[in-house]
Formats: C-alpha cells, sequence, structure tokens
C-alpha cells in the first residue's frame, strides 16, 4: 500500500511538472514572439528617424550619420570621397503652373532616379525643399561630374507625367571632394557655392571646385 501511494505521488508531481513545463514553454514563444515584434517596430521608426518621409531618401539626420562613416573610411583607406549639392531647376515655377502635387511628384522622381542611376555605395539625401546631397565613395573629382552628368542625361531621358502632361526637370550641382581640412559644414559650404555658380551661368550645369 506505501509503495502504491508513493507511486501514485511522483505520478501526480511528474504531471504537475508537465504542465508547467508546458506553460512556460508557452510563455517563451508569447515572449519571442513579441520581441520580433518589437524589433519590427524599431527598425520601422529607425527608418522613420533616418529617411525622407516624401521621397525615401535619407534626410539630414541620416545623411550626418552616413556622412561621418563615410568620412572616416575615406580617411582611413586613404580614398578620395566625393560631396555634391542638387539643386532642382525653377522648381518654383513648376509649383506654380503644375500645382505643389506635380512638385511633390517631381521630387520623388529625382530621388528615384538618383538611386537608379548611381551606383549601390553612393548615398542620396534631401538636404533641403528641393536639395540634395549626393555622397560618392572612392571617386575622384572627374569621375564625380561624369556621374553627375550621367545623372542629368537620364533625368532629360525619364521625364514623369502629371496629369498627362510630360515633366521635364533640370538640376544645377556643385561638387568638391574631401579635404584633409575639412569637417561637414565646410565641405556641403564649397559644394553649395560651386551650385550657385552653376545657377549663375546658366543652371542645368555640374560646377567642380576642389
Ligand atoms: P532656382 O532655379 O534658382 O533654384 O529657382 P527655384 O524656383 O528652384 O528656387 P526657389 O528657392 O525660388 O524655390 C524653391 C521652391 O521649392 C519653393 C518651395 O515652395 C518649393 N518646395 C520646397 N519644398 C517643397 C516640397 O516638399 N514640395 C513642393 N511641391 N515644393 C517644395
Ligand atoms: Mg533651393
Ligand atoms: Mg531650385
Amino acid at each position: 500500500g506505501e509503495v502504491m501511494r508513493e507511486t501514485r505521488t511522483i505520478q501526480i508531481n511528474a504531471q504537475r511538472s508537465r504542465d508547467e513545463l508546458r506553460l512556460t514553454q508557452q510563455k517563451v514563444q508569447e515572449s519571442e514572439a513579441r520581441i520580433k515584434e518589437l524589433e519590427r517596430e524599431l527598425e520601422a521608426t529607425s527608418d522613420l528617424v533616418r529617411h525622407d518621409q516624401l521621397t525615401g531618401a535619407l534626410n539630414r539626420r541620416g545623411l550626418e550619420e552616413i556622412f561621418s562613416k563615410e568620412m572616416a573610411r575615406a580617411t582611413r583607406h586613404e580614398t578620395v570621397l566625393c560631396v555634391a549639392l542638387l539643386d532642382i531647376d525653377n522648381f518654383k515655377k513648376l509649383n506654380d503652373s503644375m500645382g505643389h502635387d506635380a512638385g511633390d511628384e517631381a521630387l520623388i522622381h529625382l530621388a528615384r532616379v538618383c538611386r537608379d542611376t548611381l551606383r549601390p555605395q553612393d548615398t542620396v539625401a534631401r538636404y533641403g525643399g528641393e536639395e540634395f546631397i549626393i555622397l560618392l565613395p572612392d571617386t575622384t573629382l572627374d569621375d564625380a561630374v561624369v556621374a553627375l552628368t550621367r545623372l542629368q542625361r537620364e533625368l532629360t531621358k525619364k521625364f514623369f507625367l502629371h496629369a498627362n502632361e510630360k515633366v521635364l526637370i533640370t538640376f544645377s550641382a556643385g561638387v568638391t571632394r574631401l579635404g584633409s581640412e575639412d569637417n561637414q559644414a565646410s565641405v556641403i559650404k564649397r559644394a553649395d557655392e560651386a551650385m550657385y555658380q552653376a545657377k549663375q551661368t546658366g543652371k542645368n550645369r555640374v560646377v567642380a571646385t576642389e
């Protein structure tokens, strides 16, 4: 009788342990699912924080981060990093004549053509309203001019349609390369001055400066 009672107790305890184990396994699964969900949310949020919502290009904050990394990489590997500033020509006129939506589409279009035309390692960021910055790592100033000119050519080939009307956009650009004394602000300022020269000398041009 004693042995039977003990066996019975052991069986009951074993069953209890199995139940607890099953419950714990279930909790672990639930926690893992919740962690996955939070990871997805975090990824989406970090994307929101770093990207421009209209064009999907990096925003200023996203640019700053990549810029720091690219500057460090260029210094470490002693390679040339070029920086270009693009500004759409007569954008106000486009907004005024075709509407703000057409202007928005033009911005989306430009960002897409940049992504499709440039190399994967190049960075495209929306710097202001209709201004974009492009980082071209491991690229000489001459090659950067070639890349930007190709981008201009692509843009004239790939017009977009707004309300069944062809819309053609052009940009003016200034491009420079990172010097040993440069920081982000100084190199962007130089690219901006070159871009201004491109505007002054007739627009739809690329001006390079050391
Ligand atoms: P320029 O050729 O000298 O660059 O002349 P511009 O007309 O392009 O330049 P301006 O600076 O006079 O006008 C820029 C315009 O960009 C004015 C502003 O309303 C418009 N803009 C800025 N951000 C946006 C945007 O997100 N969407 C639209 N549709 N327009 C924008
Ligand atoms: Mg502008
Ligand atoms: Mg403009």
